[in-house]
Order: structure tokens, then C-alpha cells, then sequence
């Protein structure tokens, strides 16, 4: 076993999941774990949202009564400075209406640092969910060559942000774009991202989901772990993230036979310790 703690769940707080902080504590027991890291989704910096974490944040902080190694982190998804100026003015995302062309739009997270503090959280996965360049309904928005551009382009500007303490499942896709051969990505853009996260003192995650996809081929989840294990060597720490968000089951034990087969030995895993958290 080489994984010994999970830095990325989703709890009932969140709009997408159903874990309770039972299911999480009896995971832990139940797969010897030493923390626990709760992380619901803050997508925008609207209301809703904002509700969502205070009620996780909260409600984790005083299950450390019951279980000390549960953790208080929150997953934050790049979004367009455009679109976060709009709810920072009205409160709501209803009414707003992407301008025709996004490609040079900034990007934003949905909270503060001082927010996420204030509220008790203790860390930040940084993940990006879809491309801010075009809009989804856009029909080049699963363009391959112009996705890799635009997710190098998101993942390079979360290593270099302040609030991330993680990189969160680096190249995600919804539609698995480069599933099949995870060599369609330039590796000099593993290379930038590296430099970046090592020279920032910044994580990257170890996400299930690319091991369990049934959209990733085997090659593919060897390739992915390859990638990992060169970010590791270059220096990056690897946490591990089940990404749970219905059932505790131990999606880590699929994911151990592909990072021992890359090389990864019992201590490589990280843990968040007390010196990066907030
Ligand atoms: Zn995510
Ligand atoms: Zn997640």
C-alpha cells in the first residue's frame, strides 16, 4: 500500500454528491487512512455557492470532534474575470451573456484566499472543468489541438496562483479528448506546469478518475502515471484524490497497481502537512 490519505472529496454539502462525514470517517477506518480532505466544489463566487462551502466548511470543522483527521479544503474551478465581475456586481450568475470573443478574457477563482480562511478552510484544489476561450456550447469547444492549448493555458495560470495549494486531476476532460494516447499533449507543457508547481511550492493530485474512465485505454493510464512520476522526480509532490462524491469504496487500490508500475515506492505519496495549510 502506498497511498495513505485522500485530499479530494465531495461531501453532502455539495450540489453533485451525497458522502457523509460517516462514510468518509468508516473509508478512513476501513482503508487505514491517515487524513481525510473534504473539498466541495466553489464553481462561481455567487450565492449559492458561497452557501455550499460555508455549510461544508462548518460542518467538517465539527466533525474533527468525532474525527480528528478530517481536513477542511474546498475545489476551485477557473472561471472568466468577466463573468466574476458580473456576480460580484449582481450577485447572481442569471442575466449575464459571455461576450462574443473570450479568448483573451481574464480568469478568476471564486473566492478570496481571505474568504476561504475566514470561513475555516485550510487548502485549495485548483482544477480546471471546461474551457473559458469559448463557450460549451460552441461546437470547436472539443476541438483537440485548441482544448490542450486552452487547458495548458488554465492549468499554467492555477500554478501560478496564489490560493492553489494542489493542481486537482491535471488534463481532466469531460469528453476524454486524449484518453486514447495521452502523447497528443506537447510534453514541454508538462515540463512548463512542473517548473511552475515546483517553483511555486505547489502539489499535484493523483485524481482516480483517469484510472477508472471508461473512456481511458490502458496505455493511456500507464502514460498517465508515467506523467506523474516524471512531475514527482522533477521535484512536485503527489497527493492522492479519490474524488468521491456518492460512496466510499477505495478507488486508491486500482490506482496503486498503475503508480507502482511507474516507479512509485511506499512514502512518495504526500500528505498535506501542518506547514502548508492554512
Ligand atoms: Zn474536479
Ligand atoms: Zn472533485
Amino acid at each position: 500500500m502506498i497511498i495513505h490519505s485522500d485530499w479530494h472529496m465531495h461531501s453532502e454539502a455539495s450540489y453533485d454528491a451525497s458522502l457523509t462525514l460517516d462514510d468518509i470517517a468508516a473509508g478512513a477506518a476501513r482503508f487505514g487512512f491517515r487524513k481525510m480532505g473534504v473539498t466541495d466544489h466553489v464553481n462561481f463566487n455567487d450565492r449559492k455557492f458561497m452557501a455550499n462551502l460555508e455549510k461544508s466548511a462548518e460542518s467538517v470543522n465539527a466533525y474533527k470532534k468525532k474525527f480528528p483527521d478530517i481536513v477542511s479544503g474546498v475545489e476551485l474551478t477557473p472561471i472568466a474575470k468577466a463573468e466574476f465581475d458580473y456576480i460580484a456586481g449582481t450577485g447572481t450568475r442569471d442575466g449575464y451573456i459571455p461576450a462574443g470573443s473570450m479568448k483573451n478574457d481574464g480568469i478568476e477563482l471564486g473566492s478570496t484566499k481571505e474568504n476561504l480562511i475566514r470561513l475555516g478552510v485550510q487548502y485549495a484544489i485548483g482544477a480546471a472543468h471546461w474551457r473559458l476561450d469559448v463557450t460549451n456550447d460552441d461546437p470547436s469547444a472539443f476541438d483537440l489541438r485548441d482544448s490542450i492549448n486552452e487547458w495548458y493555458r488554465l492549468q499554467m495560470w492555477l500554478a501560478n496562483d496564489e490560493r492553489v495549494t494542489i493542481l486537482g486531476h491535471p488534463w481532466w476532460n469531460s469528453k476524454g479528448l486524449w484518453y486514447e494516447d495521452f502523447s497528443v499533449i506537447p510534453h514541454s507543457m508538462h515540463m512548463d506546469i512542473a517548473a511552475a508547481l515546483k517553483e511555486n511550492g505547489k502539489y499535484v493530485e493523483c485524481n482516480s478518475h483517469f484510472f477508472r474512465s471508461n473512456k481511458a485505454t490502458e496505455k493511456f493510464k500507464h502514460q498517465y502515471a508515467e506523467f506523474l512520476r516524471e512531475l514527482f522526480e522533477m521535484g512536485v509532490p503527489v497527493t492522492f484524490g479519490s474524488d468521491s462524491h456518492f460512496e466510499y469504496v477505495g478507488y486508491h487500490l486500482k490506482v496503486e497497481d498503475y503508480l507502482l508500475a511507474a516507479g512509485f515506492k511506499d512514502g512518495d505519496i504526500s500528505e498535506l502537512d501542518e506547514r502548508v495549510l492554512w
